[in-house]
């Protein structure tokens, strides 16, 4: 159930013609199963060393051993590719459905599940990139691939085949290719991340929609901030409490909903409809 004041705003924002923003995080997939990869979960074992997910998600450890990282992901990729999209992100595709081009959905989650729900890659800025995709680590071109279906997921432990290696290489060019993620040593650009377009929507948004974000990175507070400062109103979907819940209700205009993404969205699609 969603207050009646939320309930109401939401109405009142469907009868305009106001942009709406959907900006995600970790906790709308956690509903899947899958973990952030910044806990213990990420962690991960080169040699006798184990590594945390804040060394091994960078552009120096790539360097340093490219095929550890690659290993990495291509466990992530698995965990990710065995998960399903839960009712949270069926509701984005609806939003994304009942408002067409007012709606932008912001994810910052590299596992692909919103469009595998159906959201359109068109309206979808995924500004940390994709776990199912490579790019050139030679940068020879800016195109983004999919990683080759014969490139099987790894378990734990499991090394690289020299097939692998092989179909890891950059199609144009022929050297590696690399994840086509956001590593803590990187920062955002627009061809690859969508960064002036998600801070060009925010500029732009009437009602952002913050689900399960604990505001850790820089994009998404920029996007969150600059919505308020223009008079937007934000809508705080987190279990927990979080930076945007406090910004949301700062001003009093905002809303915070302690509930899941899988519970809230759906209710928020009805109200807009
Ligand atoms: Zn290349």
């Amino acid at each position: 159930m969603l207050s009646p004041d939320l309930v109401a705003t939401l109405q009142a924002v469907a009868r305009g013609d106001g942009r709406v923003t959907v900006l995600t995080g970790a906790g709308i997939s956690a509903e899947s199963g899958i973990p952030t990869f910044r806990g213990p979960e990420g962690y991960w074992t080169v040699g006798s060393r184990e590594y945390h997910p804040q060394e091994m998600a960078t552009n120096a450890m790539f360097r340093r051993d490219p095929d550890a990282v690659w290993q990495w992901y291509l466990y992530r990729m698995g965990v990710c590719a065995r998960a399903s999209p839960n009712a949270g992100h069926r509701a984005v595709v609806s939003l994304e459905e009942i408002l067409g081009d007012r709606f932008t959905l912001i994810t910052q989650n590299v596992d692909n599940l919103h469009l595998r729900a159906g959201s359109s890659p068109e309206r979808t800025y995924q500004i940390h990139g994709n776990v199912f995709f490579m790019r050139c680590a030679a940068s020879c071109s800016p195109e983004i691939y999919p990683i080759p279906s014969r490139v099987a997921p790894k378990e734990k432990g499991e090394a690289l085949t020299a097939a692998d290696l092989q179909r890891l290489c950059c199609p144009r060019c022929g050297t590696r290719s690399r994840p086509h993620v956001l590593w803590f040593d990187e920062t955002y650009n627009e061809h690859f991340f969508r960064f002036e377009s998600a801070l060009r929507t925010a500029v732009a948004t009437q009602l952002l929609i913050v689900v399960g974000t604990a505001g850790a990175t820089n994009l998404p507070n920029q996007v969150a901030w600059v919505v308020k400062q223009r008079g937007g109103i934000i809508v705080d979907i987190n279990i927990e409490d979080n930076p945007f819940a406090r910004l949301a209700l700062a001003g009093g205009d905002g809303f915070s909903v302690r509930q899941s993404g899988g519970r809230a969205l759906p209710s928020i699609a009805r109200a807009l409809k």
